[in-house]
């Protein structure tokens, strides 16, 4: 019998908690990081690490996962790009717990789901059309039952999409927000209400809404909300925030373009004036009409006809995008959503992208991986993101010279190159840079 089952050798460790780069090897035994130090102890499997980096598993808490008849591109690709943990649902686009198990039971990461606004306005009958008006009170209350009841089926908090549903009242937020601190390690992730010139406003709100309820909030992919020039009042009021004991937390992705579904009120009359950009700089990402630049008529065709279509939104300063990434407190992640397998490159691309943006930044390789690991990590409340003996045995072995993203506009789905294994739950999840056959995830509940 093997002391161990697996044994990383001859590559250099990142602990993104002490900011060290080590040349020791690493241990593993039952999913668990059991040893690390200098020796070869005896193992099942030896795994070559030579001319490899060694890191946790990154963590994306921001990425969709709803779309149920699609279980398993968006997870390849994420686990493809080196992430082993992920939470869905985000953008108030979660749906309840029975809905998701039963296709999700099976997963090649490990992963959580928020409970969305949207999805519960949905049940309790406010529709697509109605997205225009608050709920009512009877509405208001219905949602907060339900929410209860998903929070004690394990979901991990309330995700809001503000800008999707633009008139929910604060009274709605507020009887919503303030089930969360009734439970342990929950919190608020919010898609705030305004992107371009009005995103301030909108980070002001989540500002007092984490000191209205004393909960956690974490903006969500605050580089495409803000980067129109708003970029740096942006973390300087969040900042404020925190420096007033309020519990702040923000993410991003590292692409000066966004992505969502053209049906959604991001489109409504005026977008172009808010972004001061023309109709030409959205591109079309799902469908039959996939690359094409939008002129007025195939916007207003597809936006009649086929409202679910992704645009891709080549709209956000890149300078900005890279201020927010950089600050310590952003994590990196995917905002990964895709319609019938087609999106936007962040789905293949965007681990490896931001770390790369973070090292021509200035930051050290353990300096740039904290933000794919350890802060993470910590805004989810996740026991992983760390390199210690006793952490869960999820990481990433890459060759630091050839890690980059390969995924475009043109083939968002394209692997990076550069990863040599995944280690998801103590198991070689990706082997020698391809995906294994069968899945080593998790459905993760909030106990
Ligand atoms: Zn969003």
């Amino acid at each position: 019998m093997a002391d161990y089952d697996l044994l990383i050798v001859d590559s250099v460790v990142i602990d993104p908690l002490k900011n060290q780069e080590k040349k020791v090897n690493v241990a593993i035994r039952d999913g668990f990081i059991a040893w690390i130090g200098k020796d070869t102890p005896h193992a099942e499997r030896i795994l070559d690490g030579e001319g490899c980096m060694v890191c946790p598993g990154f963590i994306d808490t921001h990425m969709h996962d709803e779309e149920i008849d699609d279980p398993d591109t968006t997870q390849m690709a994420l686990l493809s790009q080196g992430v082993t943990t992920c939470i869905a649902g985000n953008c108030g686009s979660g749906p309840l717990q029975e809905r998701i198990r039963p296709s999700r039971s099976n997963p090649w990461l490990n992963i959580g789901f928020m409970t969305g606004h949207t999805a519960l306005r949905g049940e309790v009958g406010i529709t697509d059309k109605d997205r225009y008006r608050p709920a009512t009170e009877g509405e208001t209350w219905k949602m907060k039952d339900l929410l209860f009841g998903e929070l004690k089926k394990g979901s991990f908090g309330l995700s809001f999409g503000l800008e999707y549903n633009p008139e929910t009242s604060w009274e709605e937020i507020i009887a919503l927000s303030e089930v969360i601190p009734r439970f342990e390690k929950r919190w608020i992730s919010s898609h705030i209400r305004h992107d371009g010139p009005r995103c301030l406003e909108g980070v002001k709100e989540m500002v007092t809404l984490a000191a209205s309820v004393r909960a956690r909030v974490q903006l969500s992919h605050l580089g495409s909300m803000t980067s129109f020039g708003f970029a740096a009042d942006a973390l300087e009021i969040l900042h404020k925030g925190k420096e007033n004991g309020l519990d702040l937390n923000w993410d991003s992705y590292p692409y000066a373009a966004f992505c969502t579904y053209l049906g959604s009120a991001v489109f409504d009359p005026g977008f172009e004036e808010r972004f001061n950009k023309p109709i030409s700089a959205l591109e079309v990402g799902s469908g039959n009409h996939a690359g094409k630049r939008l002129d007025r008529t195939l916007f207003e065709e597809l936006r009649k006809e086929f409202p679910k279509t992704l645009i891709i939104a080549h709209v956000m300063n890149e300078d900005e995008m890279k201020l927010i990434l950089k600050d310590p407190y952003c994590a990196i992640a995917s905002d990964a959503v895709l319609f019938e397998g087609r999106g936007h490159p962040r789905v293949a691309g965007a681990f490896p992208r931001g770390i790369n943006w973070l090292r021509e930044e200035g930051l050290s390789w353990a300096g740039a991986i904290r933000h794919a690991t350890s802060v993470p990590a910590d805004m989810a409340w996740l026991d992983t993101g760390r390199m210690e003996e006793g952490s869960p045995a999820d990481l990433v072995i890459f060759e630091p010279e050839n890690f980059r993203d390969k995924a475009t506009f043109a083939e968002p789905l394209l692997p990076p190159e550069g990863i040599r294994y995944v280690i998801v739950n103590g198991k070689v999840a990706v082997d020698e840079g391809l995906l294994n056959a069968s899945p080593c995830g998790r459905f993760l509940t909030r106990d």
